[in-house]
């Protein structure tokens, strides 16, 4: 057996050895082989960490927002150089398939480095006329150390879309990534190193809860973004609020999918498929609950079946595999807790419904797609967060009625719409409680384009230029040009 490798924090531009002595192991879900120890890191290192980010804080702040946006994009050359053998990481580390990783993971990390490294010499504040005896400016100031957490299932993406916006406007991060996937982060500390970012402005912590919540609770800290569950941003906002932080919360979905009859059904399909089985469903903008109109909910579920039938689960790293492994044992009981719950309410199993085995499969945490029909908006099925291969089909008559059974939810990430009708599709997007919407497509995520919730899924924006408001303050200057005016006398 070969040895595992250890992965470590990185600290001041280094590779940084823990000082707890406790270490955990990084499982590849394909097959539950442990590959790799990762330190898991003390208070003490925390505080090394946060301390290097504040140190730095000030050259970094201090450099022109050309010289930070030279820095990054060089970055994004250079993840973009190694997109192989990082997707090969991530795919380890995630069990995804790697005929997603070498097109998505990396990429958009690479271009969210390259957006904000394009625009980091254009974030500056405003100038506002007050009459000719004086004026005043804002400026649009850096907020100091931020934190980022993220979650596991786009783990390199993940510590982008938070360093990109972060370290263009002039701060510097302290980045935690899930304890399931600890590797990635690492390639991108390493390749803001190369593309010259001084010590200390990029800074990778490894550990579970405990290491994220020092960091939260941080006073030195300014701010914090999150990727995770709902109930870990509740946790997380209320550790933050102690020392009043900025929070960007990037929370758990349930998102709908409507397909009205006008629909071209073919694209619907396609788009239903990407939407629940991609990275094998662990995304969490899925569009999980699908609507689909009476009079071509037939067709779509034959049509539906058809085409997920032919997915092939099987090792991530061979490039025909479409359906990969989910993230750990523990997690693969929970969608299929989910299954038993939604055959045991009464919605029509018509797919998939248990554990993948075979060749290859029956050491690791494989969920065959799973499509239920004959679905009610009150069962566990419909109305929680699974965060695997399995979609709920349900009928629905009108526009009215759909649009409210849409927004019956706690969560408001995304939502989709399939129809020909122009007019329509605006109508009903509008009335949709979510943050990001498509039409006639699901799940396409440009990092030009804000992302991020509403309700429970979410507070504040990731990428687009919106980004940048979350990262950054600004301070208002007034500048008088004439006398002091007082009533006091002279
Ligand atoms: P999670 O909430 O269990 O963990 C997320 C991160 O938070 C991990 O790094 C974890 O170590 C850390 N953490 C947990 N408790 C903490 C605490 N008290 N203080 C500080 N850090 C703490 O989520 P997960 O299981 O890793 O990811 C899946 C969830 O993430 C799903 O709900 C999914 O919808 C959500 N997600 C959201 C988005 C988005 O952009 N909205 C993207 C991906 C995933």
């Amino acid at each position: 057996m070969v040895q595992p490798r250890i992965i470590r924090s990185y600290i001041n531009g280094a590779d940084y050895t823990a000082t707890s002595g406790e270490v955990f192991a990084d499982i590849n879900p394909a097959t539950g082989e442990t590959i790799a120890e990762v330190e898991q890191a003390s208070a003490a290192d925390v505080e090394i960490a946060v301390a290097a980010a504040k140190a730095a804080f000030k050259e970094w702040s201090g450099m022109t927002g050309a010289q930070r946006g030279r820095i990054l994009r060089k970055a994004a050359d250079i993840l973009r150089a190694n997109n192989d053998e990082i997707a090969r990481l991530e795919v380890l580390d995630t069990g995804k398939p790697i005929s997603e990783a070498l097109v998505v993971d990396v990429a958009s990390g690479a271009d969210c480095l390259e957006y904000f490294g394009g625009i980091a010499a254009a974030i500056h504040g405003e100038h506002v006329d007050l009459g000719g005896q004086a004026f005043a400016y804002t400026r649009r100031e850096a907020l100091g150390v931020c934190v980022g957490i993220g979650a596991w299932n786009y783990p390199v993406q993940i510590a982008c879309w938070k360093a990109a916006p972060a370290l263009a406007c002039g701060n510097t991060m302290v980045f935690k990534p899930s304890e399931m996937t600890p590797a990635t982060a690492i390639c991108l500390a390493e390749a803001l190193t190369e593309a010259g970012a001084p010590p200390g402005v990029f800074n990778v912590i490894q550990g579970d809860r405990r290491a994220g919540q020092m960091l939260v609770r941080h006073p030195d800290v300014a701010k914090v973004s999150l990727t995770g569950e709902v109930g870990t941003g509740r946790i997380i906002m209320g550790d933050a609020a102690r020392t009043l932080k900025h929070v960007t919360m990037e929370l758990g979905g349930k998102s709908p999918l409507i397909v009205f009859a006008d629909a071209d059904i073919e694209n619907a399909v396609s788009a239903t498929l990407n939407a629940n089985f991609y990275t094998q469903g662990e995304i969490c903008s899925n569009g999980t609950r699908v609507f689909v109109e009476k009079s071509i909910s037939a067709a779509f579920q034959k049509r539906l079946a058809e085409r997920t039938a032919k997915l092939k689960i099987g090792d991530p790293l061979d490039p025909e595999t479409h359906v990969g492994a989910l993230i750990s044992e523990g997690h693969m009981h929970k969608v299929l807790g989910y299954i038993e719950k939604g055959k045991a309410e009464g919605a029509t199993l018509v797919c998939g419904g248990n554990r993948a085995s075979g060749a290859g499969l029956d050491a690791g945490y494989f969920v065959e797609p799973t499509i239920f029909a004959a679905c009610r908006d009150d069962m566990s099925i419909v109305a929680e967060e699974i965060f695997g291969p399995v979609l709920s089909l349900l009928e629905f008559e009108s526009e009215e009625e759909v649009v409210a059974r849409a927004n019956d939810t706690e969560f408001g990430l995304a939502a989709g719409v399939f129809t020909r009708d122009l007019a329509r599709a605006h109508r009903v997007v509008a009335k949709l409680e979510a943050g990001t919407c498509w039409i006639n497509n699901y799940n396409i995520t440009p990092i030009e384009v804000p992302f991020g919730g509403v309700k429970q899924s979410g507070i504040g924006r990731e990428n687009g230029l919106a980004a940048i408001n979350h990262y950054s303050q600004l301070k208002s200057v007034y500048v008088e040009l004439g006398d002091v005016a007082t009533g006091y006398p002279l």
